[in-house]
């Protein structure tokens, strides 16, 4: 079926996907819309706390092994400073300011990461999503899509993230994730990419040029052992 209006129904415009719709979320079906607004691309699918727990711990082992450097004090404050921003915008929106809702959303999600997750926690995130990046870039389907589900897993340590159905055996309970409008999840983002994304880009360009430096140096040994020459004296 041809993508685009086909009579009342819309076929959504993902590739494959053959879901009609009724053209409420645009071009794409509900799925691909719901995708589109929390993963920032119709196909980016969320990483999970699982999946992207051995780059964090990666991360965490980079910062350790550099934790006395001056560097992580100047960045702390720097995260400090975004925060007392959002703070500020909270403040003009409580004294009814006109603001775009999706302004004030996204300084109410930033508020809520630098009050309930320890800044060096939300940097090993960061880290550990470029570090996952570097090694699979197919797993991220634009930058958006990277940037979002970075959000994504920033704000899942906050409170207000999602909306918790406790199970009957008092057990189970299920997360209904409360996505934030586009506009804002690009903001968050932004700040944070603002503050951390720099050094996070800067350890994943280090550890490139130390692995390239390390297969120069294997295919140099290499190339030593193949000039060796031996003469075959077995009797
Ligand atoms: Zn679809």
């Amino acid at each position: 079926m041809p993508h685009g209006r086909t009579g009342k129904a819309f076929t959504c415009l993902v590739p494959g996907c053959e879901t009609h719709n009724d053209g409420r979320f645009g071009v794409l079906c509900s799925k691909h819309r719901q995708n589109r607004v929390r993963n920032g691309h119709p196909e980016q699918s969320a990483v999970t706390e699982t999946e992207l727990r051995p780059y964090e711990d990666h991360a965490r082992r980079i910062l350790e092994a550099n934790r006395y450097k001056p560097l992580w004090e100047t960045l702390f404050r720097r995260w400090q400073l975004a925060g007392d921003k959002a703070d500020e915008v909270m403040a003009q929106w409580t004294r009814g300011q006109p603001m775009d809702k999706t302004v004030k959303a996204a300084a109410e999600s930033f508020v809520a990461i630098k009050e309930e997750v320890e800044p060096m926690k939300v940097l090993s995130i960061i880290i550990g999503m470029h570090l996952y990046r570097a090694q699979r870039p197919h797993r991220f389907k634009s930058d958006e899509g990277f940037n979002f589900t970075l959000v994504r897993r920033v704000r899942a340590l906050t409170k207000s993230h999602a909306v918790y159905y406790y199970h009957p055996n008092g057990k189970v309970r299920a997360a209904n994730y409360i996505a934030l409008p586009i506009a804002s999840t690009k903001r968050v983002a932004e700040w944070i990419n603002t503050v951390f994304g720099t050094i996070a880009l800067a350890i994943v360009q280090k550890l490139e040029e130390k692995k390239q430096k390390d297969d120069e140096a294997r295919r140099d040994f290499n190339r030593m052992v193949s000039e060796i020459t031996v003469e075959d004296e077995s009797p």
